[in-house]
């Protein structure tokens, strides 16, 4: 059967999804949901200083440490893409009535060494090299041409969608605004225009009042269960100071991120039990002009529950822990 790669427009809904048959030829390094851990001598990404053909984009030391050997994180392209890496950028076309794009794209691995030391276990120091590695490769990508926008996640654990246990966070550079970020610009677009003021200032200044949803803050950001969480315990992440992109955060702001990050990540793992959980960072578009109106964030969903009919068919997510509930749970 012939590969496809393409992003496929809801004639409907107008919202994109990426058709990408090659990911199929991965192999698979968890095998199921409960097997064991993987061993760290079949990880492949205990091996990468080894391996000489990796083409590594960029290294950093662990904090305190001078070269490669010290390495703690490297950044590399990934083996696997959903996308395909091209700086031709693709024009819109027809199929049908259908509109589609051909799935370009540039899609990264950012690998801690640690083959255990997940989030929930790094120290802070370790955790901000992480956000300086992740902002170093926003930059570089956001130069590229048919970059319309970038993603980054981290995919903690099977049922989040992680195919090697080894802790990682991908990057996605794609040319096309994804379906839930396009709603959430749309909504604070529209909020700025109505009101004259940002939606997640408003939010923020009203959470910080009312105490509480709000699980922790130090001086430059405020960890919270949002008022309408999807998922039970989820959390979100916002810089008290307005600021639509998080390409642009700088060294105070990268530490207290950081504190944040490693309190709320240790939580996580130490009350629930090292759950599985999606991590992503949502900002503005970076050639996006009149992007003043947004405000960038980070989202924690646990992977507790499971869908259903009523969450895939009606797209209302049915939450059995209130954000009251989790905020509490979280501050104890
Ligand atoms: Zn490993
Ligand atoms: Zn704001």
């Amino acid at each position: 059967m012939k590969s496809t790669i393409e992003f496929r427009k809801d004639i409907v809904s107008g919202d994109w999804v990426l058709i990408s048959t090659d990911i199929q030829k991965k192999p698979v390094f968890f095998k199921k949901v409960e097997s064991k851990p993987l061993p760290k001598s079949k990880c492949p990404f205990d091996g990468i200083q080894k391996s000489k053909q990796e083409k590594v984009l960029l290294w950093m030391p662990k904090p305190g440490g001078k070269d490669l050997k010290d390495w703690w994180i490297q950044i590399l392209p990934n083996k696997y893409p959903v996308v395909a890496s091209s700086r031709i950028c693709p024009p819109l076309t027809k199929y049908g009535i259908h509109e589609k794009k051909i799935g370009v794209g540039f899609q990264e691995v950012i690998v801690t060494r640690s083959h255990e030391k997940h989030f929930g276990l790094m120290a802070k120091n370790e955790i901000e090299l992480v956000i300086e590695a992740y902002q170093s490769r926003f930059q570089a990508l956001s130069a590229e041409p048919c970059v319309d926008y970038i993603l980054i996640i981290h995919n903690h654990g099977s049922r989040a969608g992680a195919t090697v246990p080894h802790p990682h966070s991908q990057i996605f550079a794609i040319p096309i605004i994804p379906p839930d970020v396009k709603r959430s610009l749309e909504g604070s677009r529209k909020y700025f225009h109505e009101n004259k003021k940002c939606v997640h200032c408003a939010i923020l200044k009203d959470e910080l009042k009312e105490k509480e949803r709000v699980i922790y803050q130090n001086k430059l950001f405020v960890v919270l269960a949002p008022y309408a969480s999807r998922v039970a315990y989820e959390v979100r992440i916002f810089p008290k100071l307005h600021e639509s992109r998080f390409e642009a955060i700088d060294q105070a702001q990268r530490n207290d991120l950081a504190d944040a990050l490693k309190i709320i990540l240790s939580k996580i793992f130490k009350k629930l039990k090292n759950p599985d959980y999606n991590m992503f960072i949502h900002t503005a578009p970076p050639k996006e002009r009149h992007a003043e109106h947004y405000h960038w964030h980070l989202e924690i969903l646990p992977r507790i529950a499971t869908w259903g009919g009523l969450e895939l068919g009606a797209g209302i997510d049915v939450v059995k822990i209130s954000p009251e509930e989790t905020a509490k749970f979280f501050r104890q």
